[in-house]
C-alpha cells in the first residue's frame, strides 16, 4: 500500500475535513460570529487546544456531519433524502403546525383561552402533540410583554409544532445570551423591543416546551384562519420576530 498517497483519509484527517464542512454547514450569522468571539475568549483563559471544550453546537454539528458523511459514503443514506427530511420538518410541516395553532387562537377566543390555560390539551385538539412536544406551555405576547424561548442547556424545542430547531437556536451564544441580555440578542436578530415592553425569557427543558403566541398584526381583520396561518413565521413562535401583516406594496426594508 502506498502510505503517502493512496491511503484513505485517516480518522483524524477525516474529522478535520468534517470540521471544515461543519463550520460551513453552520451558516454564518451574527450570533455565529459571536460564537467565534466567545471561543477566542475561552482560549484567553488557557484553552490552547482546538474544539475540545464547551463548543457543543459545533461539536454536535461535526459529529452529525461526520456520521452523515460515512453513511452517505457507504450508500446507506442519500444526502438528498436527508435534506428532504430536514427541509420537511424545518420549513414545511413543523412551523406550519404551530402556525395553525396560532391562527386558531387569533380567530377563536375560546380556543385561545384553552391554549393559554393548558397548551398541551389545546394543541392536542389539533393533533400536534408527539415526541419532543408532550408537554406544551403557550405564552402570549401583548403590547406590554414580549416572550422569548430558549433552551439554555441544549436545544429543547417543540418539534410537533415547530419542526427542527434552527442552527442559531442551538448555538452557545444564543443560549447563554438570551437569558443575560435578551433585548440585545433580539435586536441583533432584527427585533427591537421597546424599552417599556417587558421581556420574559422561557427556558425549555426535556419536560416543558414553549410556544409563543405572537400578537396578531393590525390590518388582518378580514383574513381567514387559513390566510392568517400563512403569515405566522417560525421565528415569531420562538419570540425572535413579530408577525408582519401581508406585504402592502414593497416590504418596509426593516432588515
Ligand atoms: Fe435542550
Amino acid at each position: 500500500m502506498d502510505e503517502s498517497e493512496g491511503r484513505p483519509v485517516d480518522r483524524r484527517g477525516f474529522i478535520r475535513d468534517a470540521a471544515v464542512g461543519a463550520a460551513a454547514f453552520a451558516a454564518p450569522g451574527k450570533l455565529m460570529a459571536d460564537q467565534t468571539e466567545s471561543h477566542d475568549h475561552a482560549r484567553d483563559h488557557g484553552h490552547g487546544h482546538d474544539h475540545d471544550h464547551q463548543e457543543v453546537p459545533a461539536d454536535v454539528a461535526l459529529r452529525v456531519r461526520a456520521l452523515e458523511s460515512v453513511l452517505v459514503e457507504k450508500g446507506m443514506v442519500d444526502s438528498a433524502a436527508l435534506d428532504e427530511i430536514v427541509d420537511t420538518y424545518e420549513n414545511r410541516i413543523g412551523p406550519r403546525n404551530g402556525a395553525e395553532v396560532v391562527a386558531r387562537a387569533w380567530v377563536d377566543s375560546a380556543y385561545r383561552d384553552r391554549l393559554l390555560a393548558d397548551g398541551t390539551a389545546a394543541i392536542g385538539e389539533l393533533g400536534y402533540l408527539g415526541g419532543q412536544g408532550e408537554h406544551m406551555k403557550v405564552v402570549e405576547n401583548t403590547p406590554e410583554v414580549h416572550n422569548l424561548v430558549v433552551c439554555t442547556l441544549c436545544s429543547c424545542y417543540p418539534w410537533p409544532t415547530l419542526g427542527l430547531p434552527p442552527v442559531w437556536y442551538k448555538s452557545a451564544p444564543f443560549r447563554a445570551r438570551a437569558v443575560i441580555e435578551p433585548r440585545a440578542v433580539l435586536s441583533e436578530l432584527g427585533l427591537d423591543v421597546p424599552e417599556d415592553v417587558e421581556i420574559r425569557v422561557w427556558d425549555s427543558t426535556a419536560e416543558v416546551r414553549y410556544l409563543v403566541l405572537p400578537e396578531r398584526p393590525a390590518g388582518t381583520e378580514d383574513m381567514t384562519e387559513e390566510e392568517l396561518a400563512q403569515i405566522v413565521s417560525r421565528d415569531s413562535m420562538i419570540g425572535v420576530a413579530r408577525v408582519e401583516p401581508p406585504s402592502e406594496g414593497p416590504a418596509g426594508g426593516g432588515r
